[in-house]
């Protein structure tokens, strides 16, 4: 027998083995093969020739080979086997990641697809799992047509019937929710221009500019390590407005020259788009985007562009690193600290320690940027593991924004407690309206109110899947023709799991008309900043006003352009922007996320708050940052004023130490989900006691396990332990080993390893 062992896209299995009927050439590593997996045939990779089998096992023969070259370059098959390893997952669900859209279909994959999505009755995702609900009960649709409206409704831009096929759902079943009128199906076009979208900002890269000093040592420090073609990691610590796009961009013009490539990696595309234009400018057509938001048919070309290896750089979100370059010489992590590397979904990793991981089999050097570096990389910097390369400066000498605090419990004191921007703030909005600057609103909360209750019976509404309040949001009209409240309507939604309802204009429960908000988010400072300056030209980002593919590329040109005076916005307005007209920041409540019961919630606070600041002033004229708090005193908030990296770094290092957390320690968070919470708790606590003999003796310890933060999601209960030790590989041991122990735990048990978020 010729065995070989196939990753297939199912959850949590492990590589199958196949026999390679002697009608077929053994398929190479990477490539894909058909194989019968139960009743069904799926589109595997080929992970290894040198699979086993025990005697007597009867071994299924490969119904078909899909290419007679490896479709994956060996070195990601690999990549992805570390990948399923490091993550807990399957290799399986490793290798979708890495796969081209379209990959699983049969032979013909890489044509024209049919796309379906929700039409523009369901085009909300809220709205369709109301609609879905509604269905379900008046309209008689099936529970596979209502799953299959969930399943498009968490994918905006559609999906292809053949990965829907896949997930269970049929042509039949799509078939009755297009004569609902609920589904509408495209085919995919053929003609695609990625960058048509993103380019929106006319940046040329000058090639005459005259470094600063620092650029220039820290250009010349990076230039001898790329040279020495060896893995590195390098950290560029640069403050805000330093220059370090200027610094990645000849760095990865001398990686090209030296014949090798480069991968780019932003936090997110569509918020960088000039980073986009620059790389374009500079390396013109040898460039391919790699991201989430681009349509599969543009993401299909521009992968099998870089497969074909026509490409010298790539520039792109998380899952661009597995772009299938293979002459890589250089990753740039820009933004490194950003939470959007982490994929919190299956498989969890974290794209700049793949990064890493993948540099260091490649003999490539990393360069991770940031002005707010993550603890765990600046640790590294600081033991010597990575280099460190630092610029305190601003180009130009350009000053940093002069940050100033404003106590909101003082201005409540005089004021009143209805007040949401403080009167400096206020002001100061009002000079730069008056001299034609323009200001950044930053709210890290969307919505228009954080609740709404009864004054009368203290009804409030709460999610029925979920155990958090629902937010409330202006009711948006014309999405189910007039039925909808119009203006002035207000819906509540689930941010986790999207169920929304209307809220009437009175009491539901009382008939009161007493119905009354509370706390605010990003819709109610639009509202205010427009109530208070009427001739002003505002503009909204939050993830409710940019849901229509494009709508932030349009807002943020808007902005680039002048087109617009002011623009509020959560944390997505913070992030890598360089807009030369902002000269004020304002920052509403600097303390939303402080509050969580997370052990990053201040390195996360200092990071938003820092990076936002470092929006202001970055043009010849200097800026100002207003920050409102009720807690002027918290050292996160302190030192993001000063921008004080290294101070903020030394004191939050004392909590971690202190308290075993990462980067001193490693963690692993697992959560149980079951229909009861007894159900949960029952299976956790059967998982906590199979691995305490292996805490004896492995280092490490587990905690728990114990109700999660949020104890109740789309209908299911939660409950959380840890792993916490200096040994990740005993930790996974353990686990793997209690889960292999354990087949019927594996669908309702969530492993990750290095969480960000342990919600
Ligand atoms: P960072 O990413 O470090 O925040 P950027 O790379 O966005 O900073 O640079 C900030 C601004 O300074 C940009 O507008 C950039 O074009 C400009 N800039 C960078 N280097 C120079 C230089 N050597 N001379 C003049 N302007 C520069
Ligand atoms: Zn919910």
């Amino acid at each position: 027998m010729r065995l070989v062992a196939v990753a297939v896209p199912v959850p949590f299995l492990d590589l199958l083995t196949y026999n390679v009927p002697d009608s077929l050439a053994v398929p190479p590593i990477g490539a894909r093969v058909r194989v019968p997996v139960g009743a069904r045939t799926l589109t595997g990779c080929v992970v290894r020739h040198d699979a086993l089998v025990e005697d007597g096992t009867d071994v299924k023969d490969i119904a078909e080979a899909l290419d007679p070259e490896p479709l994956l370059p060996q070195s990601i098959v690999e990549l992805c086997r570390w990948v399923a390893d490091y993550y807990v997952a399957g290799i399986g669900d490793a290798l979708a990641v890495a796969m081209p859209p379209g990959a699983r279909r049969n032979g013909s994959a890489f044509r024209r697809q049919r796309i379906a999505t929700l039409s523009a009755m369901g085009a909300d995702p809220g709205e369709a799992a109301a609609q879905e609900r509604e269905s379900v009960r008046h309209q008689g649709l099936t529970s596979r047509q209502g799953a299959a409206l969930q399943v498009l409704s968490a994918s905006p831009a559609g999906l292809p019937t053949s990965e829907l096929r896949e997930r269970g759902i049929t042509p039949a079943v799509l078939a009755g929710l297009i004569k609902r009128g609920l589904v509408v199906m495209r085919d995919e076009r053929d003609e695609r221009d990625p960058f048509e979208r993103a380019a929106m900002t006319d940046v040329v890269p000058d090639a005459n500019r005259v470094l600063t000093d620092e650029q220039e040592r820290a250009a010349g420090e990076l230039f001898a390590l790329a040279d020495a073609e060896q893995f590195r990691v390098a950290l560029l610590h640069g403050v805000t407005g330093s220059g370090k796009t200027e610094i990645y961009l000849r760095l990865a013009d001398r990686v090209r020259r030296s014949g090798r490539q480069v991968l780019l990696m932003v936090p997110e595309i569509a918020l960088t788009p000039s980073m986009t234009a620059l790389v374009r400018g500079a390396f013109g057509d040898r460039v391919a985007i790699q991201h989430s938001a681009l349509s599969m048919g543009e993401r299909h070309d521009q992968w099998h562009r870089i497969r074909r290896g026509e490409i010298d750089l790539v520039i792109g979100t998380r899952s661009a690193v597995f772009a299938p370059l293979d002459r890589l010489g250089l990753i740039i992590v820009d933004e490194e600290h950003d939470g959007s590397y982490k994929q919190e979904e299956t498989p969890r990793y974290h794209g700049r320690d793949v990064a890493i991981m993948r540099a260091s089999r490649e003999h490539a050097l990393v360069v991770l940027g940031s002005a707010t570096p993550s603890m765990e990389s600046y640790h590294n910097a600081a033991t010597g593991k990575y280099i460190r390369i630092t610029l305190e400066r601003r180009v130009l000498d350009r000053p940093l924004a002069a940050v100033r605090l404003v106590n909101m419990r003082t201005e409540y004191a005089d004021e009143g407690p209805e007040i949401v921007i403080s009167r400096d703030l206020a002001a100061a909005i009002g000079e730069r309206l008056a001299c034609g600057d323009q200001a950044l609103v930053l709210l890290n909360r969307r919505g228009y109110s954080t609740a709404v209750f009864c004054r009368q019976c203290g009804d409030t509404y709460e999610c029925p899947n979920c155990s958090v309040s629902l937010t409330v949001h202006r009711a948006r009209h014309g999405l189910h023709g007039s039925s909808e409240a119009g203006r002035g309507g207000w819906r509540a939604r689930c941010h986790y799991c999207n169920y929304s309802v209307l809220v009437p204009t009175a009491c539901r429960k009382c008939a009161a008309p007493y119905l009354e908000h509370a706390g605010f988010g990003t819709e109610r400072i639009e509202e205010q900043l427009r109530e208070r300056f009427p001739g002003a030209r505002i503009g909204r980002v939050d993830r409710d006003s940019v849901r229509r593919k494009g709508t932030l590329t349009q807002i943020l040109s808007k902005f680039a352009a002048r087109e617009l005076d002011v623009l509020v916005g959560t944390q997505m307005i913070a992030k890598g922007h360089d807009f030369p007209g902002v000269t004020l920041v304002g920052v509403i409540s600097a303390d939303v996320g402080l509050g969580l019961a997370d052990f990053r919630a201040s390195e996360r606070s200092f990071q938003l708050l820092t990076q936002v600041a470092g929006r202001a002033g970055r043009g010849e004229r200097s800026g100002e940052a207003i920050v409102q708090t009720l807690y002027p005193d918290h050292y996160s908030i302190q030192l993001a004023c000063r921008q004080n990296y290294p101070g903020f770094f030394e004191r939050e290092v004392v909590y971690r130490r202190r308290m075993r957390y990462p980067p001193f320690l490693a963690l692993i968070n697992g959560v149980v989900r079951g229909r009861t919470f007894e159900d949960a708790m029952q299976q956790a606590r059967e998982i906590v006691r199979r691995l305490e003999p292996a805490t004896a003796i492995g280092r490490f310890t587990v905690l728990g396990p114990a109700p999660a933060p949020l104890g109740r999601l789309r209908g299911e209960h939660r409950v959380q332990f840890f792993l916490k030790g200096t040994r990740r590989s005993e930790m996974r041991n353990a686990l793997m080993q209690v889960v292999a122990d354990m087949p019927e735990i594996r669908r309702r048990l969530t492993i990750d390893v290095d969480p960000l978020s342990v919600l």
